[in-house]
């Protein structure tokens, strides 16, 4: 009888966990309950290393940069948020991008967008072309542009869709065609979108990857990155490297994102609707020039977000009317709710110039061929009360 009910259990357990809907995922995806105490949240091992019977002889824990129980907690439940198989997390959001760039060697290529991340764009030039990596930046609209690049050196095509700050959208199944019929890695930044509104590895890509410190944790309070990918070989590569470069995140900082995750669908909601609420108004507002943000039909990728995203997000960037560098940064000064900071994806509102914030590092000429002209302002939507947030808006526009 006894071995009858564990085995009922454990097919219970593997059904339910299997056929996870993403709402229950966020909670439950990859968790089991602490066997020390039954504790029901994931304790925080908050210790660097594990005491053994005899050398060799432990419970799976040695040390704190290979493995911690509240880092494998966070790792399952980032697999399962993306549908993948292994999840491994970082320091930070670079930190994850790093351990993909350290899977190559010298004279190896990638070809990534032309709208990308200033911090990724300045770990791609400054630091890996150093030790004879090539990057070549193009717009991933067109496969046609993509395939012209590709040679035998090719090993990567790096997506981040959306961008930021341009809100660029790009055909992730397109792009994994080409990357397939090459043999390439496909790596997508899904940091904007959060997996509650793609997830890239059903549409064809090979690896995942998220800066957690914006949505994933959703609360501003923690650094950390993640990647997720299917692949045995790499995934042992990437573990590998986490373990011998040591970029890792502490335990606390993996408590507060595993606590952070279990609302990601609550708030991903909330985010969204607000957006579309301030997108609306910013369109309709006479001083606006334009306004880009994916679920506008203006949005000139708005087919390829409706085809791949199950929601439009809450990022979204503008430009006002003949605004110079100094007219810009006064309105992002008269704004209240809206913080000026860097960073995205938490409940509270913020506001930015990319153009001297996240992406001063990349040449003016470069950015302004990407549309990040001095006159751009980013908004990460929170989920405030929206006429709080329209209201902040409109005093700025006074
Ligand atoms: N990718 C994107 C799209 C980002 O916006 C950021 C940070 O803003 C990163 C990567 C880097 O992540 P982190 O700041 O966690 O290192």
């Amino acid at each position: 009888k006894i071995i009858y009910t564990f085995v009922l259990e454990l097919l219970c357990f593997i059904l339910i966990f299997r056929i996870m809907k993403f709402n229950t995922k966020t909670i439950h995806g990859g968790q089991k309950i602490d066997p020390a105490f039954n504790s029901v949240m994931q304790p925080i091992y908050q210790t660097s290393t594990y005491a053994q019977k005899s050398p060799g002889v432990n419970k799976g824990f040695e040390y704190s940069r290979t493995h911690n129980p509240t880092r494998t907690a966070l790792q399952n439940s980032f697999a399962s948020l993306e549908n993948a198989k292994y999840g491994v997390a970082f320091s930070s959001g670079l930190a994850a991008i790093d351990a993909i760039i350290k899977l190559l060697s010298p004279g190896d290529e990638v070809i990534s967008t032309n709208d990308l991340y200033g911090g990724t764009f300045r770990l791609f030039t400054k630091v890996f072309e150093k030790y004879g990596v090539k990057f070549h930046f193009t717009s991933l609209h067109n496969v046609s542009d993509v395939e012209s690049l590709i040679n035998e050196n090719t090993k990567v095509i790096w997506a981040e869709t959306p961008t930021n700050p341009m809100i660029n959208i790009f055909d992730i199944e397109a792009l994994s065609i080409i990357s397939k019929a090459k043999n390439l890695l496909l790596v997508v930044d899904n940091t904007f979108a959060s997996p509650y509104l793609q997830n890239p590895i059903n549409l064809g890509a090979d690896i995942v990857m998220h800066s957690a410190t914006k949505y994933l944790a959703g609360h501003s309070d923690v650094v950390l990155g993640a990647l997720m990918l299917n692949d045995d070989e790499i995934a042992e590569k990437l573990y590998f490297i986490q373990n011998a470069s040591g970029a890792v995140p502490g335990p606390q900082d993996c408590f507060l994102t595993l606590r952070g995750i279990k609302t990601l669908h609550v708030r991903m909601q909330r985010h969204c609707e607000n957006a579309h609420k301030v997108a609306n108004f910013l369109t309709n507002h006479e001083m606006v020039e334009k306004v880009y943000w994916p679920g506008l039909d203006s949005h000139k990728n708005h087919d390829v977000a409706k085809k791949q995203m199950s929601g439009f997000g809450g990022m979204l960037s503008f430009r006002i009317k003949d605004f110079n560098k100094e007219q810009t940064i006064k309105f992002l000064e008269k704004l209240h709710l809206f913080t000026l900071a860097e960073s995205l994806g938490g409940v509270e509102s913020l506001c930015g110039h990319p153009a001297t914030m996240t992406h001063a590092s990349i040449p003016v000429e470069e950015r302004e061929k990407s549309g990040v002209t001095d006159s751009l302002i980013r908004l990460s939507v929170g989920i405030e009360d929206i006429d709080d947030l329209i209201d902040d808006l409109k005093n700025a526009f006074l």
